[in-house]
């Protein structure tokens, strides 16, 4: 059983939207705490796993957060912990990945705070399973790497491109799609195939998750074209050259659409 006193804060990974994809002890955590600090990324059919008597607060921002905000959320959890709340931060996918974990655990640990985290699906995995494919391909595609292309306005992206323009890699970019544009372009600078295949998953495990099959060259238009302004998942790699639709699990309101 899930350890959860009163005065102690879990990071709760609330997974890529289905709730169906919570972890057993996320579930019993949601339902177990009496303060939930949640953001843009957990859906309504998570949150009303909640308590009727648990408070729910939203401190979300879907991109740009200044650590002014983030520093705000901190001081939040703390002082709702010091009042003897069970204090769930509830996160999209997994907390450990892009999701500012290390100031919030740094903050609790400060404060004297006992605090733990519950791992959740990420969305590279959600997005995987949306295409029917594998991140990984043996031979072919031997590391995974996980990347957050988000620049702040106005700046370009720095990022090792030499490294990431590895034909045996699968790049999984998290809040890539304003820098889509500039990722084909760089990566194809650094070496990369143009015809690198691409694929892009919005909505991952949601009712509304669509999937789009394209190649590195046309990464900036396709992305243009095809996103809509739920949250996207790119990845690129020779691993989506076999990603196949989710034909197994037939749903109406998926739709694959290839761009080349
Ligand atoms: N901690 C989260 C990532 C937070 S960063 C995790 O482990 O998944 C936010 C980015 O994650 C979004 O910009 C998008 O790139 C990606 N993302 C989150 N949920 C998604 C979903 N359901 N479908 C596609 N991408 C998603």
């Amino acid at each position: 059983m899930t350890d959860f006193p009163q005065g102690t804060v879990w990071l709760v990974g609330a997974g890529p939207g289905d709730p169906d994809l919570l972890t057993l002890k996320a579930e019993r955590l949601i339902r177990s705490g009496t303060l939930i600090f949640h953001d843009a990324l957990v859906g309504p059919d998570v949150l009303s796993l909640a308590s009727p008597d648990a408070q729910l607060v939203y401190v979300g921002k879907r991109s740009g957060r200044h650590s002014q905000d983030q520093e705000a959320i901190d001081q939040m959890i703390v002082a709702a912990a010091l009042e003897g709340e069970r204090v769930v931060r509830l996160k999209g996918g997994d907390p450990a990945i892009f999701g500012r974990a290390t100031e919030e655990l740094e903050a609790c640990r400060v404060a004297g705070i006992q605090v733990s985290i519950c791992p959740g699906i990420t969305a590279a995995s959600a997005a995987a399973a949306s295409l029917g494919a594998s991140l990984t391909l043996r031979g072919h595609a031997r590391k995974l790497i996980f990347l957050t292309a988000h620049a702040r306005a106005g700046e370009m992206l720095d990022l090792d491109w030499h490294t990431l323009a590895d034909p045996e890699a699968t790049l999984a970019i998290y809040m890539g799609k304003a820098a889509a544009c500039d990722l084909s372009q760089q990566l194809i600078a650094a070496g990369l195939s143009g015809d690198t295949p691409v694929a892009m998953v919005e909505n991952a495990s949601l009712p509304d998750e669509r999937v789009f099959h394209s190649r590195l060259d046309l990464l900036g238009l396709a992305s243009k074209l095809a996103l809509g302004h739920g949250p996207a998942l790119l990845l690129i790699g020779k691993a989506m050259a076999i990603a196949a639709p989710a034909s197994l699990e037939p749903s109406p309101a998926r739709s694959v659409h290839s761009i080349e």
